[in-house]
Protein backbone atom coordinates (compact mmCIF):
# COMPACT_ATOMS: atom_id res chain seq x y z
CA UNK A 1 0.00 0.00 0.00
CA UNK A 2 1.17 3.70 -0.47
CA UNK A 3 0.79 6.41 2.22
CA UNK A 4 0.46 10.13 1.17
CA UNK A 5 3.41 12.30 1.71
CA UNK A 6 3.43 14.41 4.57
CA UNK A 7 3.97 18.21 3.64
CA UNK A 8 5.70 20.98 4.77
CA UNK A 9 3.66 22.70 7.71
CA UNK A 10 3.47 19.24 9.59
CA UNK A 11 5.13 19.37 12.37
CA UNK A 12 6.14 15.59 12.26
CA UNK A 13 8.67 16.60 9.87
CA UNK A 14 10.28 18.27 12.47
CA UNK A 15 10.02 16.00 15.28
CA UNK A 16 13.28 14.03 15.80
CA UNK A 17 12.72 10.05 15.17
CA UNK A 18 12.77 7.39 17.70
CA UNK A 19 14.85 4.35 17.02
CA UNK A 20 13.00 1.30 15.75
CA UNK A 21 12.62 -1.58 17.89
CA UNK A 22 14.25 -4.98 16.87
CA UNK A 23 10.23 -6.49 17.68
CA UNK A 24 8.58 -3.54 15.44
CA UNK A 25 5.23 -4.96 14.48
CA UNK A 26 5.63 -5.85 10.50
CA UNK A 27 8.67 -3.81 10.23
CA UNK A 28 9.20 -5.60 6.62
CA UNK A 29 6.03 -4.64 5.65
CA UNK A 30 6.45 -1.09 6.54
CA UNK A 31 9.55 -0.68 4.11
CA UNK A 32 7.80 -2.78 1.65
CA UNK A 33 5.01 0.18 2.05
CA UNK A 34 7.96 2.79 1.98
CA UNK A 35 9.66 1.82 -1.34
CA UNK A 36 6.15 1.46 -2.98
CA UNK A 37 5.09 5.27 -1.58
CA UNK A 38 8.07 6.59 -2.73
CA UNK A 39 8.20 4.97 -5.96
CA UNK A 40 4.53 6.35 -6.48
CA UNK A 41 5.71 9.71 -5.91
CA UNK A 42 8.90 9.40 -8.32
CA UNK A 43 11.53 9.76 -5.65
CA UNK A 44 15.01 8.50 -4.70
CA UNK A 45 13.99 8.31 -1.41
CA UNK A 46 12.01 8.37 1.64
CA UNK A 47 11.82 8.79 5.13
CA UNK A 48 9.46 7.15 8.05
CA UNK A 49 8.72 10.78 9.65
CA UNK A 50 7.56 11.83 5.27
CA UNK A 51 4.68 9.58 5.92
CA UNK A 52 3.58 10.67 9.39
CA UNK A 53 5.82 8.09 11.27
CA UNK A 54 8.85 9.84 13.78
CA UNK A 55 11.19 6.64 13.40
CA UNK A 56 14.76 6.33 12.64
CA UNK A 57 13.86 4.93 9.30
CA UNK A 58 14.70 5.86 5.65
CA UNK A 59 14.67 3.94 2.55
CA UNK A 60 16.51 4.77 -1.25
CA UNK A 61 16.49 3.60 -4.17
CA UNK A 62 19.83 5.27 -6.11
CA UNK A 63 19.64 2.51 -8.92
CA UNK A 64 18.49 5.78 -11.31
CA UNK A 65 21.67 7.20 -11.23
CA UNK A 66 23.62 3.68 -12.79
CA UNK A 67 24.48 5.57 -16.05
CA UNK A 68 26.82 7.76 -14.47
CA UNK A 69 27.78 5.86 -11.54
CA UNK A 70 27.76 2.59 -12.21
CA UNK A 71 28.60 1.39 -8.45
CA UNK A 72 24.71 2.22 -7.87
CA UNK A 73 23.20 -0.13 -10.06
CA UNK A 74 22.19 -2.27 -7.14
CA UNK A 75 21.99 0.42 -4.72
CA UNK A 76 18.24 0.30 -3.30
CA UNK A 77 18.50 -0.17 0.63
CA UNK A 78 16.55 0.69 4.25
CA UNK A 79 18.29 2.39 6.40
CA UNK A 80 17.35 1.93 10.24
CA UNK A 81 18.65 3.34 13.45
CA UNK A 82 21.09 5.05 11.42
CA UNK A 83 24.24 7.17 12.35
CA UNK A 84 26.30 9.37 10.60
CA UNK A 85 29.69 9.34 12.53
CA UNK A 86 32.28 10.85 10.17
CA UNK A 87 31.71 13.49 7.44
CA UNK A 88 34.96 15.01 5.29
CA UNK A 89 35.82 18.33 5.59
CA UNK A 90 34.54 19.81 2.46
CA UNK A 91 31.62 21.07 1.03
CA UNK A 92 29.98 20.92 -2.07
CA UNK A 93 26.65 22.53 -3.29
CA UNK A 94 24.03 19.98 -5.45
CA UNK A 95 20.39 20.78 -6.56
CA UNK A 96 18.21 19.29 -3.86
CA UNK A 97 14.10 18.37 -3.73
CA UNK A 98 12.13 17.27 -1.22
CA UNK A 99 8.83 15.22 -1.38
CA UNK A 100 7.66 17.24 1.48
CA UNK A 101 8.53 20.21 -0.21
CA UNK A 102 6.40 19.88 -3.68
CA UNK A 103 8.01 22.49 -6.32
CA UNK A 104 10.84 24.11 -4.45
CA UNK A 105 14.91 22.95 -5.73
CA UNK A 106 17.49 24.13 -3.82
CA UNK A 107 21.33 24.24 -3.95
CA UNK A 108 22.69 22.81 -0.63
CA UNK A 109 26.21 22.73 0.77
CA UNK A 110 27.43 19.28 2.04
CA UNK A 111 30.22 17.00 2.85
CA UNK A 112 30.87 14.64 -0.18
CA UNK A 113 31.77 11.92 1.41
CA UNK A 114 30.25 9.65 4.77
CA UNK A 115 30.91 7.11 7.29
CA UNK A 116 27.44 5.39 8.29
CA UNK A 117 26.42 2.74 11.09
CA UNK A 118 23.20 1.30 10.62
CA UNK A 119 21.04 -1.71 10.69
CA UNK A 120 19.94 -2.78 7.75
CA UNK A 121 16.59 -4.66 6.49
CA UNK A 122 17.57 -8.18 7.98
CA UNK A 123 18.52 -6.19 10.98
CA UNK A 124 21.74 -6.80 10.14
CA UNK A 125 24.75 -3.67 11.48
CA UNK A 126 26.78 -2.60 8.93
CA UNK A 127 28.94 0.05 8.91
CA UNK A 128 30.10 1.55 5.46
CA UNK A 129 31.72 4.63 3.91
CA UNK A 130 29.61 6.72 0.91
CA UNK A 131 30.30 9.27 -1.95
CA UNK A 132 28.78 10.79 -4.40
CA UNK A 133 24.84 10.66 -5.14
CA UNK A 134 24.98 8.42 -2.60
CA UNK A 135 26.30 10.36 0.42
CA UNK A 136 24.03 13.33 -0.76
CA UNK A 137 20.80 11.06 -0.65
CA UNK A 138 21.70 9.38 2.59
CA UNK A 139 22.53 12.67 3.96
CA UNK A 140 19.18 14.64 2.84
CA UNK A 141 17.38 11.72 4.30
CA UNK A 142 19.59 11.15 7.44
CA UNK A 143 18.04 14.97 7.86
CA UNK A 144 14.80 13.83 8.20
CA UNK A 145 15.63 11.18 10.79
CA UNK A 146 16.45 14.04 12.97
CA UNK A 147 13.61 16.10 12.44
CA UNK A 148 15.87 18.61 10.55
CA UNK A 149 15.06 19.24 6.37
CA UNK A 150 16.88 20.56 3.43
CA UNK A 151 15.84 23.98 3.86
CA UNK A 152 17.63 24.00 7.91
CA UNK A 153 20.89 23.72 5.21
CA UNK A 154 20.19 26.55 3.29
CA UNK A 155 21.93 29.85 4.01
CA UNK A 156 19.33 32.87 6.05
CA UNK A 157 18.87 35.06 3.07
CA UNK A 158 17.74 31.80 1.00
CA UNK A 159 15.18 30.93 3.73
CA UNK A 160 14.32 34.29 3.74
CA UNK A 161 13.53 34.20 0.36
CA UNK A 162 11.34 30.94 0.52
CA UNK A 163 9.33 32.19 3.56
CA UNK A 164 5.92 33.42 1.71
CA UNK A 165 6.25 30.28 -0.42
CA UNK A 166 7.05 27.71 2.44
CA UNK A 167 4.17 29.64 4.18
CA UNK A 168 1.18 29.06 1.56
CA UNK A 169 2.42 25.55 1.18
CA UNK A 170 1.71 24.80 4.96
CA UNK A 171 -1.54 25.88 4.10
CA UNK A 172 -1.87 23.72 1.56
CA UNK A 173 -1.24 25.79 -1.57
CA UNK A 174 0.56 23.63 -3.66
CA UNK A 175 0.78 21.50 -6.68
CA UNK A 176 2.09 18.09 -6.60
CA UNK A 177 0.74 15.04 -8.59
CA UNK A 178 1.34 12.31 -6.14
CA UNK A 179 -1.07 11.79 -3.03
CA UNK A 180 -0.16 14.48 -0.20
CA UNK A 181 -1.57 15.55 3.16
CA UNK A 182 -0.28 18.20 5.92
CA UNK A 183 -1.44 17.37 9.81
CA UNK A 184 -0.99 20.27 11.96
ZN1 LIG B 1 13.23 15.03 1.85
Amino acid sequence: MTYPIYVCGSPVLKKEGEPVSKDYPELGKLIEDMFETMYASDGVGLAAPQIGKPLKLFVIDATVYKENEPELADFKKAFINAEIYAYSDDSVPYNEGCLSFPGIHEDVNRPSRIKIRYLDENLVERDEEYGGTAARVIQHEYDHTLGKTFIDRLSPLRRTLLKSKLGAMSKGKYKADYKTRIVK
